[in-house]
């Protein structure tokens, strides 16, 4: 006798409410688009933030914090948030198609806020400076245990 049993799980049993799912934006599920030109993104590269996208991650992070308190219990000490993104601390995705990809050398970098790249009259470059990359230290690795090793007791 076949006793196979499906291997989908069972849908969650949940508390229907009146709020139907927020539908599903197809456009969005295309994937990122060329900043200059709109078609399909190939590359991306990061940039500092203007003032008014820093301004757009603030409001998101104090709404965010607002929801979360009105979650919290009421009875609960007000928590200690870290301080607010700063331009400092944020950086903003470009995306460029291929014919609009500045090189791969420039796109390892985090470029100015001002910088507008992929701009046709810079290409494949880029009209600001970009940020050195930061020197990371050398990779420090604790030994593993011995019973963590190949061989090891
Ligand atoms: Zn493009
Ligand atoms: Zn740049």
């Amino acid at each position: 006798m076949d006793t196979l049993t499906s291997p989908t799980p069972a849908p969650r049993p949940g508390p229907q409410t009146a709020d139907a799912p927020a539908p599903i934006d197809i456009s969005a599920s295309r994937g990122p688009a060329c900043t200059l030109c709109q078609r399909p993104a190939l590359v991306h590269w990061l940039r500092r933030p203007t003032n008014e996208d820093v301004e757009a991650v603030r409001l998101l992070e104090i709404d965010r914090r607002a929801a979360q308190e009105q979650l919290d219990n009421p009875d609960a000490p007000t928590p200690v948030y870290p301080p607010l993104p700063t331009g400092a601390d944020t950086t903003v995705i470009v995306h460029a198609c291929g014919p609009h990809a500045i090189d791969m050398e420039a796109a390892a970098h985090i470029h100015a806020s001002t910088c507008t790249a992929p701009n046709e009259a810079d290409l494949p470059g880029c009209d600001c400076t970009p940020e050195k990359l930061p020197t990371e230290p050398p990779e420090e690795t604790a030994p593993l245990p011995a019973h963590w090793t190949s061989g090891g007791q």
